[in-house]
Order: C-alpha cells, then structure tokens, then sequence
C-alpha cells in the first residue's frame, strides 16, 4: 500500500476573545493539518504543533523522499523523514512536519487493520483517560481573579478532577490569583501551575515556597527548557511535582531532561516531539528513568485522539492495584477547529474519557467545513 499523496492544510480561527499568558497574546489559531492518501485510496489524518505555515513548508519538503514508500511501514518512513532533516533541523518545526506524517500513517494502519491506534501501540492498559482542563489564560479588561474564579468552578461543576491555570505575572499577582482558585474549588480538584518559563530559578523557587501549603500537582515549565539545570535545582528544593518537556524534541532531547533528574513528569507532545512512533518511545525511556509522562496536547481533534490512544497504552509508574487513571490535557478555550472541523468531539463523561474503539485515531475532518477555515 503505497504513499500516493500528501496534502498540507493550513486553517484558522479568529479568536471572538484573544488570550495571553506569560509569553504573548493569541488573537488567532492557525494549524497545519495534513492528509495522507494511499493508492489504495485508505487516507490518514495527521496535525503538526507549531507555526503551520513552516509546517506546511516542512511537509512539502518530506513529500519527495516518502511519495512512493509503504504507507505501513511507519517507522522506515520515520527513519527516511528523520534522516533527511537530521543535519539541520534536529530540534524544532521540522518535527512538528515529521510528527505529522507520522500520526497519517498510524491512522491509515489502524484503519487498514482495522484496529484502534491503541490496540496497535500493545493495547489499552486504561480504557479510560483522566482529562484535565487546561484553561484560566489572562485576559484584558474585568477582575482577573474574580474571573480565574468563576472559570475553575464551571470546570468544576462539569466534572474535571484536574484544573491546569497559568501563573507568571510576577510572583505577588500569582500567589494571589492561585491562591484564590485553589480556595474556590477545593481539595477534590487537583490544581496544576503552568507559567511557560516565564521564571528565574530564583524566582520560580520563590514561588514554590509561597504556594508551599497548596498541594499544587504539578508546576509547568517553570523556567527556561535551556536550563536543565535549574530545572533539577528547583526539584531539589521543592515538594512540587515539576513538569516540563513541551518545547522538546525526539528521545535524545528528552534523554536530557532525565539525565539531569530534571522532571517528575515529562510532556511530549505527540504532534511534535517526533509522533505517535517517537513518544511510544519517550514514554519507554520515561519509565526507565521512572517518570512520568503527560502529553502536552492542544490544537483539533486529530492531535486529542493521538493523545488518548498514546495515554491509554502508558505504563503507569511504578504501578499499584489501586493506581489512578492517567492524566490528559484537555484545553478548554475558544477553538472552533476543534469543535466543528474535527468529528467526533472529545467530551468527557463524569470527567472520564472513553478511549476511541474505531480503527486507527478514530476521527475524521468535516471536508465540507476545510474551505471555511482553510486559508493555504
Ligand atoms: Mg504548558
């Protein structure tokens, strides 16, 4: 079954309510998307995370070594993209452009097969998945506090066991913002921090220290992803689970991160760190080193089916009877290209999510919705 096309998409929203957090604003969400159509006419859906339009560049640029090759053989695919962009680009975009291939073909075995991407990965060892909501962004105008609020309690009230907010406004501001939250949903909801680097090792250890009786689950990225280091000193002085791994890349970048005891928990993400192949094989290393993994996950459909499929087949670590679900980000802000371009929605039932049972991701774009979205 032979790679007879591959097509890049890029669509977009404009955003009705812009957001920021530590770093920028976002007015817009703009994703590279891609299709991946064999000559037996069985098609696969991939998504690449990062800036789509280079994406797409990346895609197109992998078109010419992999256009012939056996759409089942994922991994000699893999290994041709990774070895074409291996000399100048071992980090970044031209991964989010692998990834996305990648997460094409596993959609069009699982569908050749068909079988569920996580029966494929070794099957599912939780049929259900934890989500978490990803959400309290910052916004312009109004209360922040009063409405960081009013968000967690409707998180609450929809049944999420998880809530991820973001911090880095400068320590006074988050301690009193967090604080608020974690006062308003209470010890049954868990509450992670997630300030995108935005922090010092002294700054960020100074948080820790001020959030100390808050039993935050995890604090995310709290500095820069170039300062292991600081990462591993920061762990050593806190009782705050620390999270980081979104901005890197393939199983050698992560490869540092637990080399330099640098997390407890690592966050892929699946349509950039090397696809569904290469965080099978993060998540084996992971476990090796004995941390955890929770995907970083954001954009359609498409990157949140990869997520469940992946999560479900994780090994937990190190494994009980009375182990808890894993976790999934579940990002809960304006996205129309995930709730309408994207089929079937992800929504969770009594804040659990039921892993997918049809054959390979398990979900599909609305053709008839890409041209309104589709700016490319
Ligand atoms: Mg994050």
């Amino acid at each position: 079954m032979k790679i007879k096309k591959i097509e890049p998409f890029i669509v977009t929203q404009k955003l009705k309510e812009p957001f920021y957090f530590s770093q920028w604003e976002y007015q817009s969400r703009i994703i590279c998307l891609v299709k991946v159509t064999t000559d037996e006419g069985t098609y696969g859906w991939g998504e690449g995370y990062g800036p789509a339009n280079l994406i797409k560049a990346g895609i197109e640029f992998f078109n010419q070594f992999i256009l012939g090759m056996d759409a089942l053989d994922h991994e000699v695919v893999w290994q041709q993209m990774y070895l074409r962009s291996l000399d100048y680009a071992r980090r970044g975009v031209m991964l989010a452009a692998l990834s996305a291939i990648d997460i094409a073909l596993w959609d069009i075995k699982g569908k050749h097969f068909e079988l569920p991407i996580s029966i494929l990965l070794g099957g599912r060892k939780n049929e259900f998945v934890k989500p978490y909501a990803t959400g309290l962004y910052f916004s312009n105008g109004g209360d922040l506090k009063e409405k960081l609020v009013k968000e967690a309690l409707l998180y609450k009230e929809q049944g999420f066991k998880g809530i991820k907010m973001k911090v880095g406004l400068g320590i006074v501001k988050d301690v009193e913002i967090t604080t608020a939250v974690k006062k308003a949903i209470g010890d049954e909801v868990e509450l992670m921090i997630d300030s995108n680097h935005a922090y010092s090792l002294k700054e960020a250890l100074q948080l820790c220290h001020k959030l100390k009786d808050l039993d935050i689950s995890w604090f995310e990225e709290p500095v820069s992803p170039e300062h292991y280091d600081s990462y591993r000193q920061l762990r050593e002085n806190t009782h705050i689970p620390i999270a980081g791994g979104e901005c890197e890349y393939l199983r050698h970048g992560f490869l540092q991160l637990f080399q330099n005891k640098s997390v407890d928990i690592a966050q892929p993400d699946i349509c950039a760190a090397g696809g569904i192949t290469e965080v099978k094989r993060i998540a084996n290393m992971a476990n090796t080193f004995g941390v955890e993994i929770v995907p970083h996950s954001w954009g359609t459909g498409i990157a949140l089916h990869a997520a469940l499929h992946l999560i479900s087949n994780l090994d937990s670590n190190p494994g009980r009877m009375y182990d808890s679900l894993p976790w999934m980000e579940l990002d809960r802000t304006e996205n129309a290209l995930r709730d309408e371009l994207t089929v079937p929605l992800i929504i969770p039932e009594n804040g659990l999510l039921k892993v997918p049972e049809l054959p390979g991701l398990g979900v599909d774009v609305n053709e008839e919705l890409l041209g309104k979205y589709r700016i490319d």
